[in-house]
C-alpha cells in the first residue's frame, strides 16, 4: 500500500448504500483502463518484492519481547531519509521505500524502483533487501529489532505484549477480547476496515486454529486465557456462546491475520495475454510455495498444529454474512459465497488453449449484471468472469469525499492507486493467492501479476532465494510453454494441505504429471519476440535484444519478457479426462523431480539458467539459492515452522503444555535476531556457509 491520505470514512450502515455506485463506477474505471491499455505491448520484465517486518522491543531486565507500536515515528524517519538518498545517489542504485501496514508494529519495504530482468539485478536482490533491513535497523531504538517473522507468538496474550503496554478493553473497532485498539495502524482506513468487516458480517470474526497437543496439554483444552467474563460489548457474546472451540487457539480480530508478515512479488508482463498466462501458471505454485516457506506455528501464546498464516488471515477479514456463509437462506444478500475475500484464486483467466474450461471446477459465484456489461463491452468470457467474481464483494471502506470520482482520471473505485488514498475499492480488498494487476492510469506501469502466498523468511538470504527462484521459474514457464494446470478444486485442497503441520515433508500435493506441451506446441520459443512492438525502448534498454533462442545460439544476460502465443497442438486440443492429468506428489518430487516421469521445478530452473550467460561467481550465488530450496524440499533443511516448534519444545522452560511463555518468546526473539545477523548458527534451517546480514552493510554508512 502506498501513502494513505486522510478523509472521512463512512460507517458500514452508511457505506453500504454506496456499494452499487462503487461497483458500477469501479467497472467503468476498469473498462477505461481496458480500452486504453488492452493492446499495450512489449513491456520489459520489471519486478519487485515486498517484505514486511515486525519491530520488536526487547526488555532484557524482565526478559520480555514485545511489539513496538512506533510505526508512525519510525516511518517519519525513514520516508524522508529515502528521498534524501534518492537525491544523493546515482540513479543506478535502487532507493528503498518504506510503507505503513495494518499492524502498528509493522513496516513494509520495497525496492524504490523495480528490478529489471538483468542478471546483475537478480543478484542485487539480496543486498537490496539487506540494505533495507539495515536501514530500518539503524533508525530503531537500541533495544528494538526489525525481524522478518510471520506471526508474533504472543500477540493477544494476557499481560504486556506491546510497547507501550495497552489494554484490550478499548478495542472499539474490533471488539476483540485480546487485541487493543492501539495494535492497529491509526490511519482512519484501518480501524474503519476493521469495524466495517465486523458490522457487515454481523459478528466478530472467529478463527479457531487447531492446538498442537503436547504431552501435558490439559484435555479437553479449554483456554484459561480467554476472558470469558468480560462483557464490555454485550452484543458480542460469541466467545461464550461457542465461537471459541475447545482444543483450539481462538482469535477474534482482524489484527491476528492482517498483523502477519509475508513476502510478495510483483512481475510486469509483456502484455495482458502473457500476464494472464503467468497468473494461471503460478496459481498451482501458490500452495506449494506456502508449504515450503511455512513459518508460523505459534499463535497467541500457544503452539498450533498448523504451520502457516493463510487461514488465519482468511478468517480475520471474513466479512460474509450468515446468508453468504450458507447458514441462513438468502434474503438480504445476493450470493452464497464459499470463501472469504482473502483466500485462494477461484478462476483461471488465460485464453490459451491449455486452459481447459474443466479446470474452473468450483463454485465461483459472479455478478451476472456486471458479467453481461463486460461481455457487451467486448471482454472475453474468462476475464469477465474473473472481474465479476471479484465484484460480488462490497467495498468496505468508503470515504465521503471520494464517492463521485472522474472515472477517466481515477481508478479508486476499482483499486488503490498509491500514493492517493483508497476511498473504497473492490480489487484491492480481494486478497487472493495471485493478483492480476491492470496498469494504473497515467503511469508507465504495465500489466502485472502478484504472487502472494509466501511466508516471510527470517533472513534476506532466504527471502532473496525464494524471490529469485520464482522469477526464474516464471521465465522457465514462459520460455518452455510449461503447463501446470490442475483443477482449481485440487489447488484448494493443496492450500488446505499446505498449512497442516510439517506439510512440506509429510504431505502430498496434487500436481500435473505432464507439464511439457506436445512437441508441435513447443516450437514457439525458438523465435524471439518478433511479433511485438517494443515500447519505452524496452528491447534496447541495456543494449541487448530479448530472446535467448534467436537462432544465433548466443546466451543472454537479460531475462526475456515477451513470448509468442502457444501454438495449439497439431493433433487437436486435449480432450481426455482431466483426472488423468494429475497425481499426488511429495514436495521433494515436485521440486526435485520424480525419476524419469517428472522433471522437478528446480531442475527446470537450472536448465533455464543454463540458457543464460551466467559467469562463475554468479553461478555460485544462484546455486546457493537453489540449494536452499532443494534442501528444504528434500528435508535436509527444516522449514522455519518445524524449527520454531522444536525451538519452543526444547526450551528448558517449556512445560510440554503447548504454551509459549514470556521467557521462551524472549529467548526466541533474541535467537532470531542473532541468527539473522550471523552471530548464532542454525544449521537445521540455514546452510552452514550463511554469513549473516551484518556481513553486508553496503553503502549504509552514509545514512
Ligand atoms: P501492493 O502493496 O499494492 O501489492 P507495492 O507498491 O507495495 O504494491 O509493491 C509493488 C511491487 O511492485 C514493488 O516491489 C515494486 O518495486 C514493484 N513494481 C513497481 N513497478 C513495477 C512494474 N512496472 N512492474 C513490476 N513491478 C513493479
Ligand atoms: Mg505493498
Ligand atoms: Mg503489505
Ligand atoms: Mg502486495
Amino acid at each position: 500500500m502506498g501513502l494513505l491520505s486522510l478523509g472521512t470514512p463512512l460507517p458500514w450502515a452508511d457505506a453500504k448504500q454506496y456499494a452499487d455506485h462503487v461497483r458500477q463506477h469501479g467497472i467503468t474505471q476498469f473498462l477505461n483502463i481496458w480500452d486504453r491499455l488492452k493492446d499495450r505491448q512489449g513491456d520489459e520484465l520489471l519486478w519487485g518484492d515486498e517484505i514486511e517486518y515486525m519491530v520488536i522491543s526487547l526488555d532484557e531486565e524482565n526478559k520480555n519481547a514485545v511489539l513496538s507500536l512506533r510505526q508512525t515515528e519510525i516511518l517519519a524517519k525513514l520516508q524522508p531519509l529515502t528521498s534524501e538518498i534518492d537525491a544523493n545517489t546515482d540513479s543506478s542504485v535502487s532507493v528503498p521505500t518504506f510503507h505503513p501496514e495494518y499492524g502498528r508494529y509493522m513496516l513494509e519495504s520495497t525496492p524504490g524502483s523495480p528490478y529489471t530482468g538483468s542478471i546483475r539485478d537478480l543478484l542485487s536482490v539480496e543486498s537490496n533487501m539487506r540494505y533495507r533491513r539495515n536501514l530500518a535497523r539503524k533508525h530503531l531504538k537500541p533495544n528494538e529489532i526489525p525481524i522478518t517473522f510471520t506471526s508474533f507468538p504472543r500477540l493477544g496474550v494476557p499481560g504486556v505484549f506491546t510497547e507501550p503496554p495497552c489494554d484490550p478493553a478499548d478495542a472499539t473497532s474490533s471488539h476483540s477480547l485480546f487485541l487493543p485498539e492501539e495494535i492497529t495502524n491509526p490511519h482512519v482506513r484501518f480501524p474503519t476496515l476493521t469495524a466495517n468487516i465486523r458490522t457487515r458480517r454481523g459478528s466478530k470474526v472467529a478463527i479457531n486454529l487447531p492446538l498442537f497437543i503436547d504431552e501435558r496439554t490439559p484435555r479437553p483444552f479449554v483456554d484459561p486465557t480467554i476472558p470469558w467474563q468480560r462483557n464490555i460489548y454485550p452484543e458480542d457474546p460469541e466467545a461464550r456462546n461457542g465461537a471459541a472451540l475447545n482444543d483450539h487457539i481462538y482469535m477474534d480480530a482482524m489484527g491476528f491475520g492482517m498483523g502477519c508478515c509475508c513476502l510478495q512479488l510483483t512481475f510486469q508482463s509483456c502484455n495482458v495475454q502473457d500476464a494472464r498466462r503467468m497468473y494461471d501458471a503460478l496459481v498451482p505454485i501458490g500452495p506449494i510455495m506456502l508449504a515450503l516457506t511455512a513459518a508460523s506455528p505459534l499463535w497467541r501464546g500457544y503452539i498450533a498444529d498448523v504451520d502457516c498464516r493463510w487461514n488465519v488471515i482468511a478468517g480475520s477479514v471474513d466479512d460474509r454474512t450468515e446468508e453468504e456463509r450458507g447458514l441462513k437462506p438468502l434474503k438480504e444478500n445476493k450470493f452464497r459465497i464459499p470463501k472469504s475475500r482473502y483466500d485462494s484464486v477461484d478462476l483461471y483467466i488465460s485464453e490459451e488453449w491449455m486452459n481447459r474450461p474443466e479446470y474452473n471446477d468450483t463454485d465461483a459465484p459472479y455478478d451476472s449484471c456486471i458479467y453481461d456489461r463486460l461481455r457487451k463491452h467486448g471482454l472475453d468470457d474468462r476475464l469477465s468472469k474473473h472481474i465479476s467474481h471479484l465484484f460480488i464483494r462490497d467495498p468496505i471502506v468508503i470515504f465521503s469525499e471520494m464517492i463521485d470520482l472522474d472515472d477517466n482520471e481515477s481508478t479508486d473505485h476499482f483499486e488503490v492507486r498509491p500514493p492517493s488514498a483508497p476511498p473504497s475499492n473492490i480489487q484491492s480488498t480481494n486478497w487472493q493467492t495471485l493478483r492480476f494487476k491492470p496498469p494504473p492510469p497515467n503511469s508507465p506501469i504495465g500489466w502485472r501479476v502478484e504472487f502472494r502466498t509466501m511466508e516471510v523468511q527470517l533472513t534476506d538470504f532466504e527471502n532473496a532465494a525464494f524471490a529469485v527462484f520464482i522469477v526464474l521459474l516464471s521465465r522457465a514457464i514462459m520460455s518452455q510453454n510449461l503447463n501446470f494446470y490442475i483443477p482449481i478444486s485440487k489447488v484448494d485442497e493443496n492450500m488446505h494441505r499446505a498449512q497442516i503441520r510439517d506439510a512440506a515433508h509429510s504431505s502430498k500435493f496434487f500436481f500435473r504429471k505432464s507439464i511439457f506441451p506436445p512437441a508441435s506446441s513447443r516450437a514457439s520459443t525458438a523465435s524471439s519476440s518478433g511479433n511485438v512492438t517494443p515500447i519505452d525502448g524496452v528491447n534496447g534498454i541495456n543494449g541487448h535484444v530479448h530472446g535467448n533462442g534467436n537462432g544465433t545460439g548466443k546466451k543472454e544476460r537479460h531475462l526475456r519478457n515477451c513470448f509468442p502465443p502457444i501454438p495449439p497442438p497439431e493433433e487437436g486440443l486435449p480432450n481426455g479426462s482431466v483426472e488423468a492429468e494429475y497425481e499426488e506428489m511429495t514436495m521433494n518430487e515436485i521440486m526435485n523431480g520424480k525419476g524419469d516421469s517428472f522433471p522437478g521445478l528446480i531442475p527446470l530452473v537450472e536448465e533455464f539458467l543454463g540458457t543464460l550467460d551466467v559467469q562463475e561467481p554468479e553461478r555460485e550465488k544462484f546455486a546457493s539459492y537453489l540449494n536452499l530450496i532443494r534442501s528444504r524440499a528434500n528435508g535436509s533443511l527444516k522449514t522455519p515452522a518445524t524449527w520454531l516448534r522444536e525451538f519452543v519444545r526444547s526450551h528448558p522452560a517449556y512445560k510440554f503444555d503447548s504454551v509459549v511463555s514470556q521467557e521462551i518468546n524472549y529467548d526466541l526473539m533474541v535467537a532470531l535476531d542473532e541468527i539473522e545477523r550471523g552471530v548464532r548458527s542454525a544449521p537445521d534451517v540455514l546452510p552452514s556457509d550463511y554469513k549473516g546480514g551484518e556481513a553486508d552493510q553496503g553503502s549504509l554508512e552514509k545514512y
